[in-house]
């Protein structure tokens, strides 16, 4: 017999998403899953000191978000009324409203007051089932509001438990004082920010907003290439009101990801064909939240066998919700994918864009032993009932 710490059985379906392991139980040895298999099987070959009767729920890996802003200080409901009104995000952005509105309220919080918030809104997560998350800085557009920022999403990490890739995203937008003399803000974040974050190992990876109002193609990547000889895996939030040219140069730098894509062409959506190694990050709550009709076209990406993710892009402007099951029900309408195919993005792929694709988002043996039961009869059900 073999000695392990935990056997956890009776699930409708374990959805491993790996080829060839299939079963209704698993078992966990030193926080790593074993073994897959029929419960009568593992049985047989293994002792184990706990058990877990799973009653017929269907057991998927846990969830891992990658793309969350989750550094902010308060939410901005008054704008969602703006919205109704029919300003848009640029309009609103444009007021002084908009991230502007979140990046006072960050320089004016105290260090320990914003631990609070963002411990929160990891709890949130957590409570729909997200295990790991990309975190972005970004509401501070200083170095010691981006710096704090950063410091924070370690500690919220530390606190609840959350794994988290950490993003330094200073290039969010123009900081308020630098609007008249852009070149100078991005001097600044080559120049001092990038390397203060390097040097204090704050962030494994570094994402800009190319977009008209925030940063041009030009900036984004003179940007990108400091973040990129700094060591730094990039990000990219393109393509999501205009196309810019952001998708080219996400796939020619090498870029983990690329997100949004709602304006995404014919001639950017072949540019990630031909990459396979830079994901396209969807997000569909967002073009809901924003009350636009436009959605990345995922299912051409998808029969173009790009790697993609379905993140939630928690953030209090334009999609406040923690929630991946939301995520991945607005992928089924809005983007007429399967649950199957949705489950997957909010799982192995958005694993294998932030590299932890080895550890987390697939249930199969050397795998973390972190998953979600759910109590839905199939995966059919996935992303099915929604709210
Ligand atoms: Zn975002």
């Amino acid at each position: 017999m073999k000695h392990g710490d935990l056997l956890v059985f009776g699930a409708s379906s374990v959805v491993t998403q790996v080829d060839g392991v299939a079963g209704d139980s698993l078992v966990v040895v030193d926080g790593k899953i074993a073994a897959v298999g029929q419960e009568r099987d593992l049985r047989a070959q293994w002792s184990v000191k706990k058990e877990q009767d799973l009653s017929g729920k269907l057991l998927v890996p846990g969830f891992v978000d990658a793309h969350t802003h989750p550094v902010f200080a308060q939410g901005r409901a008054e704008e969602f009324d703006w919205r109704a009104q029919g300003m848009d995000y640029l309009e609103i952005a444009k007021k002084g409203g908009g991230i502007y509105s979140s990046v006072r309220a960050v320089r004016e919080c105290e260090e320990s007051a914003l631990l609070e918030k963002v411990i929160l809104h990891f709890e949130w997560m957590q409570e729909k089932g997200t295990v790991a998350c990309e975190a972005k800085s970004g509401y501070g557009l200083s170095l010691d509001a981006e710096l704090k920022s950063l410091r924070v999403i370690a500690q919220a990490s530390a606190k609840t438990g959350m794994e988290v890739a950490p993003t330094f995203l200073g290039a969010h937008m123009i900081a308020e004082e630098f609007r008249d003399r852009p070149e100078a803000y991005v001097d600044l974040l080559c120049e001092e920010m990038l390397p203060a974050v390097v040097e204090e190992g704050l962030a494994v990876a570094a994402d800009v907003f190319i977009e008209e109002g925030a940063f041009s193609l030009a900036q984004g990547r003179r940007y990108l290439e400091c973040a990129k000889d700094l060591g730094l895996a990039l990000r990219i939030h393109a393509d999501q009101f205009n196309e810019l040219g952001g998708v080219q140069l996400a796939v020619e730098l090498g870029a983990q990801s690329v997100d949004h894509l709602e304006a995404l062409s014919d001639a950017g959506l072949e540019a990630l064909a031909m990459s396979r190694k830079t994901h396209a990050g969807l997000l569909p709550a967002v073009p809901h939240f924003l009350r636009q009709s436009m959605n990345a076209p995922a299912r051409k990406l998808l029969d173009a066998e790009v790697p993609y993710f379905i993140a939630t892009d928690f953030n209090p402007g334009s999609c406040y919700t923690a929630s991946l099951p939301e995520a991945a029900h607005f992928a089924r309408v809005r983007m007429n994918l399967t649950a199957a195919e949705a489950l997957w993005g909010v799982t192995a792929g958005a694993a294998d864009s932030l590299g932890l694709g080895g550890r987390l988002g697939r249930l199969a043996p050397g795998f973390d032993a972190k998953w979600v039961a759910l109590d839905i009869p199939d995966l059919h059900y996935f992303g099915y009932r929604f709210g």
